[in-house]
């Protein structure tokens, strides 16, 4: 152990009671974003990050935004050395169902080595281990780097506001590393190293027929079914193989190098527990990939919901006048967000059958992909810094979900990015009875420590 790493533990260990009882003021905060009776929480609680930061030696402020207000705090040495930038949010998910909490989300208790509140993983609890880090780190003056700071309110409710103010931020937000805990282990607890999110696009498609519902009887056979259409409609995106008709839709997509694919099938992707979780085999997609593959690596057209008609008990005689169906479109590397969005909307007008008119709205472009390179010496340090921590050579996992706001980031701060974070899925993450553990909470300060404290 080098004499930083040993100081680092020691602080640790002296400063280890303030800091789960500032944790726990934190996630006193009810920070619910979606709900605008919390707006003077959420500044309360900008307002209390704001202080703590300063109060570890950054110069912080409040950015306003459209939305709820961001945090904002920096420390800069020397414009030539390298800067780290570390992302988080305050705001939390809403706690209903409220009678299935044991003890109320926002007066954390905490039970043998888990603390338990709205928000105590996702993500205060997270992100306040980097902070601590950082607190040590300076403390210690073991730092020898710039430091930003960046703590968004909306995260769980579109981060609208920090969406839109980031192109002004530009130079703000400008590093070289972006550091972001706000995600998962696999579900086994092995270290991970999130390598790479989708983007997505969306949009609400709506074929209209007759002016009104049609008598069945004296119209079938004569009126066109706008159900029926949809349905045919709706067919023409995917081919019997899986694979997506839209003319061009792959073109752009960025395959996986072999070593990409070697690493994401060696995270094992057990079928019988996925059954077991979801109810159905993983047969959606592209029949020659493996589910790894089609979540990390391939794009998708997914229909969320489709709406024509009469669906309620016994029978309705009628031709409905419209069908409706929301789509959603998960983009890979290599894909223009809005390039893609064109290109579904090309497929659909050249495809709507005779008699409809097509409507679309909801023409929603949210983010493109991001893929982190897997030669990038972020990821080659934060696995050697990982494998030393927990003695477990981690796992490198491609997400099939979006975070688009953290892709802007990633893009707009020109920083090489990495996803690490410790929450697991049994934490319940947005569910009742969330929580997270001291153990895990000290890990993340460790190796925040570790991977800020020589700069890049
Ligand atoms: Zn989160």
């Amino acid at each position: 152990m080098t004499s930083a790493t040993s100081s680092i533990a020691r602080y640790y260990a002296n400063n280890e009671k303030r800091f789960i009882s500032e944790l726990v003021e934190l996630l006193k905060f009810p920070t619910i974003s979606a709900d605008p009776s919390h707006d003077k929480d959420c500044r309360n609680c900008a307002k209390w990050l704001a202080r703590n930061l300063s109060g570890i030696g950054l110069k912080s402020r409040l950015l306003e935004t459209p939305g709820k207000p961001v945090v904002f705090a920096e420390r800069i040495m020397d414009r030539n050395r390298p800067t780290i930038l570390v992302y988080g949010h305050y705001d939390v998910q809403p706690v209903d169902p409220i009678d299935l909490w044991k003890t109320p989300p926002f007066a954390p208790v905490i039970k043998g080595d888990n603390i338990f509140a709205r928000g105590a993983e996702d993500n205060k609890g997270q992100f306040f281990y980097v902070i601590k880090a950082l607190e040590a780190l300076i403390a210690l003056k073991l730092v020898d780097c710039n430091i930003k700071v960046i703590l968004e309110g909306e995260e769980e409710f579109s981060s609208h506001g920090m969406s839109v103010s980031l192109p002004k931020w530009k130079q703000l937000v400008k590093a070289d590393s972006l550091i972001v805990t706000d995600v998962n282990t696999v579900n086994s607890g092995e270290p991970t190293i999130i390598m790479g999110l989708r983007g997505i696009v969306q949009l609400t498609v709506e074929l209209d027929g007759p002016s009104y519902d049609l008598h069945s009887g004296s119209n079938g056979g004569v009126a066109p079914n706008p159900a029926t259409a949809m349905a045919r409609l709706i067919a023409t995106l995917h081919k019997d193989d899986g694979s997506i008709a839209v003319k061009g839709f792959y073109k752009d997509v960025a395959e996986p190098t072999r070593n990409e694919r070697k690493m994401a099938n060696s995270v094992k992707f057990d079928k019988a527990q996925y059954k077991k979780i979801t109810g159905v085999d993983p047969v959606g997609g592209e029949k020659r990939f493996s589910p790894a593959e089609r979540l990390g690596f391939r794009p998708t057209i997914e229909v969320n919901g489709i709406h024509s008609g009469y669906g309620g008990p016994g029978s309705k005689t009628i031709i409905p006048s419209k069908s409706i169906a929301k789509i959603t479109s998960r983009l890979v590397e290599g894909q223009d967000p809005d390039k893609m969005l064109g290109l579904i909307i090309d497929h659909l007008k050249s495809n709507t059958p005779v008699g409809m008119k097509l409507t679309l709205s909801d023409k929603h472009v949210a983010g493109p992909a991001i893929k982190i390179d897997a030669g990038s010496t972020l990821v080659k340090k934060a696995a050697l810094v990982l494998k030393k921590l927990t003695g477990i050579k981690p796992v490198y996992l491609w997400e099939g979900a979006s975070v688009p706001v953290i892709t802007k980031l990633a893009r707009t701060s020109g920083a090489d990015t990495l996803f690490v974070g410790f929450g697991n899925a049994k934490h319940r993450a947005h569910a009742p009875n969330e929580y997270f553990e001291k153990k895990l909470f000290k890990l993340g300060y460790l190796f925040a420590a570790e991977m800020i404290q020589s700069g890049k």
